[in-house]
């Protein structure tokens, strides 16, 4: 019978398993007990409405045996099976693909840390097994198909002789080598300990079969053995213990192991409400977000279930899209058990639990942000940008649930602060909240757009992400106060006498400003002299709604028409380049020039691109040269 190969990725998965290291090795049993607890939550469902199943729950369960004098741990589950199919396709590839491109993307510690938080799966038992052998026999099939592979050289499929439907997997352990012990996944304590750590939420009873001694009944030194079988998970799932029956780190590794984390959550909520509607819903916060977070890949939702038994994996209406990166499960009685998902889109029950989860996370997340403020940033840096979205994405009609939890980088205390923050920190004469959008804090602080607001002693938020201007024009005003970008051009923070110096040097200046502006031609909407400036000479300012940094993000988008903001080169009217500009101004070839020249500058420090980068190198030198 020929060998099968596994296929390439696998292969790679296998070879980790087989060099990992001694602390990850434990978790393959929860690994495989996890995969039969699936097996049979697919047959007990169906056994709920298909008679020809002839069980009930408490016909399930899974048994280990441990044969310490041949070295062979089994793992017994009378689930749903497997046909050949499965077992080929199941066994053949590794099932939890997303492990390795998860290394790939974010290159976290080493390949072998991945295995130990994340577990491969079925494979993972080859971290202390030399040889796996799977008999399966699918329900509602006659035949039976055993499966066998020592790791390295493939696998072969065989037909077998089994009873009823299910899977039994019989472990060969690996030879003891110097300080690597296999010997210890066959004692009872081990075995009963891990099933304890990892396993015991699982609602089908765990089963352990140990020889035990015993005298012969009527004999005073006449020993027998038989076998004890003992049940060693509680099956009550975690969610359902009362807080004393909670070990420690209980939930935190439900939920690693439940939701595939390699890292604690960051937040846990656990919420039990009794009224028109009756639930338990335990939540999580990711520290992190997935690999896939904000791909099309990422499915949002939470798991569901009634009374214990799991109903649906992904329960996408629970959680509004902003909420997405939630984790968790909600488990309700008043759910029927055979409800469909186009069903559940119109229980009034679970919009009821929906929009009380809503409320209940977004209320947890003021909390974090009020009285652990570290871990509220640390979320923030993670799940922010989802926010934000939910804010722009809604047009503006979830902004009651998410601008109190919104935060921005504020220039004058460098740090994030919240609209409220800033608000409450405005000094009074302060009637707009003002922002800058840029590619980072540091780029920004640096415009010089700013400096007339910070002199002035006013905050600027910081953007830094594409998508936060248009969700502040989306919540448009907060606390009564309107959001100002620091680039509009009809920004007036100047004193009348300012305002006047202004006018009359524009008065003086108008042939040379509109000899600028007819050299940049459309490039510009206007050229006008402000004072808005400080100590920089030039600054592009734009009019109306539209501003630069939306032109930016919008133009960035795969669309067939681009936008145009209506850009304004303001000049420093203070500055001594209005007085060599007013000296050249009987020079039309020179001002044409010193206009590409001051409106390039302005772009530069915009953060768009140059757009004839040797013309302006040709420029600058023609320039210098006439300067000797
Ligand atoms: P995962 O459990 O993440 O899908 P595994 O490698 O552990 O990945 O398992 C691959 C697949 O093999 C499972 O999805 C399941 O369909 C099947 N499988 C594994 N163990 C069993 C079992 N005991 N009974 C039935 N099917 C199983």
């Amino acid at each position: 019978m020929a060998k099968k190969q596994f296929k390439t990725e696998s292969k790679r998965i296998l070879d980790l398993m087989v060099h990992s290291i001694y602390t990850h090795r434990e978790i393959f049993l929860r690994e495989l007990i996890s995969n039969a607890s699936d097996a049979i939550d697919k047959l007990y469902f169906r056994s709920l409405t298909d008679p020809s199943v002839g069980m009930s729950r408490e016909d399930f369960a899974i048994d280990l045996t441990a044969d310490k004098d041949a070295r062979v741990l089994t793992i017994r589950d009378n689930g749903c099976g497997m046909t050949k199919e499965e077992l080929e396709n199941n066994l053949g590839v590794i099932a939890r693909s997303g492990t390795l491109d998860f290394k790939k993307n974010n290159e976290l510690g080493d390949d072998i840390d991945i295995i130990g938080q994340f577990g491969v799966g079925f494979y993972s038992a080859f971290m202390v097994a030399k040889k796996i052998t799977v008999e399966s026999r699918a329900f509602g099939v006659d035949e039976a198909w055993q499966w066998e592979s020592t790791g390295e050289d493939g696998y072969t499929i065989t037909p077998c002789e089994k009873a009823d439907a299910g899977t039994c997997i019989t472990l060969v352990l690996k030879d003891n080598e110097g300080e690597d012990n296999y010997d210890e996944y066959l004692s009872e304590y081990r075995i009963s300990s891990l099933v304890k750590k990892y396993s015991d939420y699982i609602r089908y009873p765990i089963r352990l079969d140990m020889p035990r001694s015993r005298k012969k009944e009527g004999t005073e030194n006449d020993w027998e053995t038989y076998t004890e079988n003992t049940v060693l998970n509680s099956m009550i799932p975690v969610w359902r213990k009362g807080k004393d029956e909670l070990e420690d780190g209980e939930y935190e590794r439900f939920y690693q192991e439940k939701f595939h984390d390699m890292e604690a959550p960051l937040k846990t909520i656990h919420t039990k409400v009794e009224g028109s509607v009756t639930y338990t819903a335990l939540l999580y916060i990711p520290k992190k977000p997935p690999f896939d977070f904000y791909s099309k890949e990422y499915h949002k939702g939470l798991q569901l279930y009634t009374n214990g038994v799991m109903i649906m994996d992904n329960c996408e209406d629970l959680l509004p899209d902003y909420f997405g990166f939630v984790k968790g499960l909600v488990d309700s009685a008043d759910l029927s058990l055979n409800i469909s998902r186009e069903m559940l889109q119109h229980d009034r029950q679970l919009k009821v639990i929906a929009a009380n989860l809503q409320k209940k996370i977004r209320a947890e997340l003021l909390k974090m942000q009020k009285e652990e403020r570290e871990t509220y940033e640390e979320f923030y840096n993670s799940f922010g940008l989802t926010l934000k979205y939910g804010v722009y994405t809604g047009y503006g009609q979830n902004k009651q649930t998410l601008q109190d939890l919104l935060m921005f980088h504020s220039m004058k205390q460098n740090k994030l602060v919240t609209l409220q923050e800033y608000t409450d920190a405005m000094p009074q004469e302060q009637t707009e909240i003002y922002y800058a959008c840029g590619t980072s804090v540091e780029q920004i602080t640096r415009l010089p757009q700013l400096e007339r607001i910070a002199d002035k002693g006013y905050d600027v938020l910081c953007l830094t992400q594409d998508v936060d201007e248009f969700a502040l024009k989306m919540i448009e005003t907060f606390a009564e106060k309107p959001f100002r970008s620091a680039a509009d051009s009809s920004l007036a923070l100047e004193s009348d006498e300012e305002k006047a110096k202004v006018e009359e040097k524009t008065e003086a200046g108008k042939e040379m400003l509109s000899a600028l502006q007819e050299a940049l031609g459309d490039k510009v909407d206007e050229v006008k002299l402000s004072s808005r400036l400080k100590s920089n000479p030039v600054c592009l300012t734009s009019e109306g709604d539209l501003t630069l940094d939306m032109e930016k993000v919008l133009n960035a988008m795969p669309m067939e028409q681009k936008v145009k903001a209506k850009r304004v080169l303001e000049i420093n009217a203070e500055h001594p380049i209005f007085d060599t500009l007013c000296a050249a101004a009987g020079d039309r070839d020179k001002l044409a020039k010193y206009a590409q020249l001051l409106y390039t500058q302005a772009m530069l420090i915009e953060g768009f691109p140059v757009e004839d980068p040797v013309a302006y190198s040709n420029l600058v030198c023609e320039l210098m040269s006439q300067q000797k």
